[in-house]
């Protein structure tokens, strides 16, 4: 069995999943990467360089065919190779009785007074067993091979992270990347199908997310309802309770709140999650709908709908936020008011203060009371990271965080929907109704996009790009207030029995 260092990366990313090993080695249908995929892919490649640049003389081997490479490998490293960049290493073992080729390749080999570090480039900012297990192990397992093929210990294994950092990874000489590949051997062998829950996080951006979810709904799998987490879905599998409907013919809310699953290395009960999770369950059998309350929403003339397009922190140093969209709708409905990032130097700051006036001229026109209405906590935990980073001397973003009315959090408390998750994309979609314009649309999406129109020196281009963000942003907000005036019809239903 050939193993290749970055098979580790299947197991754990995007998430921790024994399903994506046994369909990768199976070669089942994956989908293709996607734009933002590519985009991470390229701005990592560009990191990688940008570090060899910094290393002086090397010897380059990211041309070199594979079977080549590994004998070019060695004689670099015999030769004293000052560095050596995308060298290879191959060894055969066996991982419990199953003859293994192990196969790895680090970005680096660089010669450091008597012995060789190895050396990866990563983006991600912040690099250890906890936030990036999976590099973590993937470099002790470079370690490894470098030991084994070369007959003594790597100086050190470091990652070259995303801030530039050279981060050093205690090197134990391969035990835990040797246990996991283990683990890898055993899901391949495996002639079952295993049980790993789906999950709605869990599954964004897995290329196997159509396969998984088309089976999950064939079986009514308790994993689909939103507040059953992926060890309590196990728990649940473990006593022959698969489906939603078996969940509802075996619990009421006393015996599913004593149940126990996993937490951590504890043992849990459900507790007090466990009416809401029949109520999901109940809904998601029946496909309808429980209003459980009138949905918590003041009454005004207008509401301002907001929401921010923002890049992860892993792509950027300070976490920014490269649009700020308002639009006021009701009664007497405004334009649409985006406060875009500009691209150069102080391009965060000017989109911040490009809000802030934007929200001021809104209070002034529409008075102090406008609520400024939202999805989910994003944007109430920027608004006070950005009064920390460049202040609020008029106290408008006070008076917007003040007015901020979270209506996920209304819809969560209110009404209980027939879905696998109250993600606004999903919602929008459920009420019917509201269509969008653009084919491709989505918040990896619109952070792809930003970051060509940052990168091309073509007005014209960047022009482009940059209508489709503001399109799908403002549409976000459209999609926010068509979800709001859904909701604002909503009388309790009376509970079926
Ligand atoms: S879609 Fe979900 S369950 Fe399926 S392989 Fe990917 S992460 Fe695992």
């Amino acid at each position: 069995m050939r193993i290749v260092a970055s098979d580790l990366m299947s197991l754990y990313l995007p998430s921790m999943c024994a399903s994506r090993v046994i369909y990768r080695f199976r070669g089942e249908e994956e989908a293709e990467s996607t734009e933002f995929d590519k985009v991470l892919q390229e701005l990592g490649r560009r990191h990688e360089l940008q570090h060899l640049a910094t290393l002086g003389p090397f010897v380059d081997l990211s041309e070199i065919p594979q079977e080549e490479r590994f004998e070019r490998t060695l004689a670099a490293i015999d030769s004293g190779a000052a560095a050596i960049y995308q060298p290879a290493f191959r060894i055969t073992t066996m991982l419990d009785g199953v003859e293994c080729e192990i196969v790895g390749y680090p970005d680096f080999l660089i010669f450091d007074g008597d012995g060789y570090i190895i050396r990866d480039s990563k983006m991600a900012r912040r690099i250890d067993a906890e936030h990036h297990p999976e590099t973590v192990l993937q470099v002790g397992l470079y370690g490894y091979l470098f030991e084994q093929t070369c007959g003594r210990l790597p100086k050190a294994i470091q990652v070259h992270c995303g801030t530039n950092a050279i981060v050093d990874i205690p090197y134990d000489g391969g035990v835990s990347a040797l246990a996991e590949l283990r683990r890898i051997v055993a899901l391949r062998e495996t002639q079952d199908d295993l049980y790993e829950p789906v999950g709605w996080s869990k599954c964004g951006g897995c290329g196997f997310k159509e396969k998984c979810w088309e089976a999950a709904e064939q079986s009514n799998d308790v994993a689909l309802v939103p507040d059953i987490d992926q060890n309590l879905a196990i728990a649940l599998h473990g006593i022959g309770v698969n489906s939603i409907s078996q969940l509802l013919q075996s619990f009421d809310i006393s015996s599913l709140g004593e149940f126990k699953r996993q937490v951590g290395k504890r043992v849990q009960k459900v507790g007090k999650k466990a009416e809401r999770i029949l109520q999901f369950a109940a809904s998601m059998e029946s496909k309808q709908e429980l209003v459980l309350a009138v949905p918590a929403i003041p009454s005004f003339p207008n509401y301002v709908m907001f929401d921010l397009e923002g890049m992860p922190p892993y792509l950027d140093e300070t976490d920014k936020i490269y649009l700020w969209g308002t639009r006021v709708f009701g009664s007497t409905a405004g334009e649409y008011m985006p406060a875009v990032a500009g691209f150069g130097s102080d391009g965060d700051k000017e989109g911040w203060f490009e809000f802030l006036q934007n929200a001021d001229s809104i209070f002034k026109s529409y008075g102090d009371n406008i609520p400024f209405v939202h999805w989910a906590p994003y944007e109430k935990t920027h608004i006070s990271q950005y009064v920390q980073r460049y202040g609020d001397a008029n106290g408008v973003a006070a008076h917007v965080k003040a007015n901020l009315l979270d209506l996920l959090t209304v819809a969560r408390n209110s009404i209980v929907l027939p879905l696998p998750s109250f993600s606004l994309k999903v919602v929008e979609k459920y009420i019917g109704g509201f269509k969008r314009t653009q084919a491709t649309y989505g918040g990896e999406w619109s952070i792809a996009q930003f970051i060509l129109a940052t990168e091309t020196s073509d007005e014209q281009l960047r022009a482009q790009i940059m209508e489709q963000i503001l399109k799908y942003n403002d549409e976000d907000l459209e999609a926010t207030w068509a979800v709001f005036e859904w909701m604002r019809g909503k009388k309790p239903s009376i509970p079926s029995a």
